[in-house]
């Protein structure tokens, strides 16, 4: 048999044609008339499929780059700021915080569940200068609830309060509906390897006018990841440093590709984008306990990504290999302690339900023989996969009636 190589990790995420041509063919100096179109049109892209007003900056680094940005513009040492942790990539912002010099107080939640807004809020401390959290915790497949961490913070803000809230929404962007102008959140991150379809190197933030001018105080330093001179430069449609080129060409054909699948529209192309990560990420939460697995994260489950738990007594190291082995098929362990307890498989960025499908076929197969015949047989996860699928395009449609006469 052939092994077709497919990649279901949550970034990278698999490549998008048109972007990979794009890459190749984007042989062009940065100090040009040309770049600084690209440059601006891509700029302005990136604004539209954030989906807001506030300035956007582009980082040539991975998205960990736009996290230290945000702690090293927004914070002076000593600082306290308040992390809402329920994984690896929350606990990435206490490490970051302790790297500048800041003291993080700490509001966690056991892996494969959500924050409690409550113990959020009983945290929060007149002197807390930040608030850091994910919109999706990749490491455990779980999605908090920004929107209502934002109204938490607005609500005390009429008390003195003068927290910003900075938001790591690197699998979070293209898989989860985000208004960061309506809610207040004031620093948006996304990273190029994730929903965007395009290989790791590209960081971006959007920075409410809020978080600009709290970096008029700040001391903590920073030089490769200046904000502020990034800001300037960018309105002339230039960086500070040589950014990825090839890249950034690349990120302009995949919000073409976005657009293009909403006639053009790249906020349509954006909704489009999240519904479709929420349609796969449905089909595989229908799948998984028809294989006799479980969900990881079954209260607030991300649409980035499903962590999935191997049957009793199976070891989730096992079932990457096997996927990987058997069918080119390509998931993530769990992250540190949750190795070998539970896998990831992504929906975010270039898939499509087709592509669910494949992963939970690969998946039946790998895992057939672990599971008594009375309790699973190959096709019950397909089956109930489909229906989701076959549900959600009902309603995407909302034209039933061809449907019926095909049947
Ligand atoms: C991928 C990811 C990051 C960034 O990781 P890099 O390896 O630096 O790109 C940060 N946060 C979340 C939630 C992620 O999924």
């Amino acid at each position: 048999m052939f092994h077709k190589t497919r990649l279901f990790t949550p970034g990278p995420t698999p490549l998008l044609p048109a972007a990979q041509f794009a890459m190749a063919a984007a042989d062009l100096h940065h100090r040009t008339p040309e770049f600084r179109a690209l440059y601006q049109r891509v700029l302005e892209q990136l604004r539209t499929f954030v989906g807001s007003k506030n300035d956007v900056v582009l980082l040539t680094s991975s998205g960990t780059g736009a996290m230290e940005a945000s702690i090293a513009n927004l914070t002076s040492p000593g600082d306290r700021v308040l992390v809402l942790t329920a994984g690896k990539f929350g606990e990435r912002w206490t490490g970051l915080a302790k790297a500048f010099g800041c003291q993080p107080d700490i509001v966690s939640a056991p892996y494969g569940q959500t924050l409690s807004l409550e113990a959020a809020k009983a945290e929060l401390r007149s002197d807390t200068r930040l608030v850091l959290m994910q919109a999706t915790e990749t490491s455990t497949g779980v999605r908090h609830d920004v929107q209502a961490v934002a109204e938490m913070l607005r609500s005390v803000r009429s008390s003195g309060s003068d927290a910003l809230l900075v938001v790591d929404a690197i699998t979070g962007l293209g898989t989860t509906h985000l208004d960061m102008d309506a809610w207040g959140v004031d620093v948006l991150i996304g990273g190029s390897q994730k929903a965007v379809m395009i290989p790791p190197g590209l960081a971006y933030l959007a920075v409410s006018e809020r978080a600009w001018k709290r970096m008029e105080t700040t001391k903590n330093p920073r030089y490769y990841f200046d904000l502020r001179k990034e800001r300037k430069v960018a309105a002339k449609g230039e960086s500070a440093y040589t950014p990825g080129v090839a890249l950034i060409a690349a990120l302009g054909a995949a919000f073409d590709y976005i657009a293009a699948q909403a006639d053009g529209d790249l906020a349509k192309g954006r909704v489009a984008l999240v519904e479709n990560a929420e349609t796969c990420a449905a089909m595989m939460r229908a799948a998984v306990p028809a294989m006799g697995m479980r969900l990881f994260a079954p209260d607030a489950p991300a649409a980035a990504v499903t962590a999935v738990m191997p049957p009793e007594g199976v070891d989730s190291g096992i079932i990457v290999k096997q996927l990987k082995a058997r069918f080119g098929t390509i998931v993530a362990n769990g992250q540190g302690e949750m190795k070998g307890q539970l896998f990831r498989v992504a929906h975010l960025g270039f898939f499509d339900p087709l592509d669910t499908l494949a992963v939970i076929g690969a998946l039946e197969q790998v895992t057939v023989d672990s599971l008594p015949p009375s309790k699973f047989q190959l096709g019950d996860a397909l089956a109930a996969a489909q229906r989701v699928l076959a549900e959600r395009s009902r309603v995407a449609a909302q034209a039933p009636f061809e449907i019926a006469a095909v049947r």
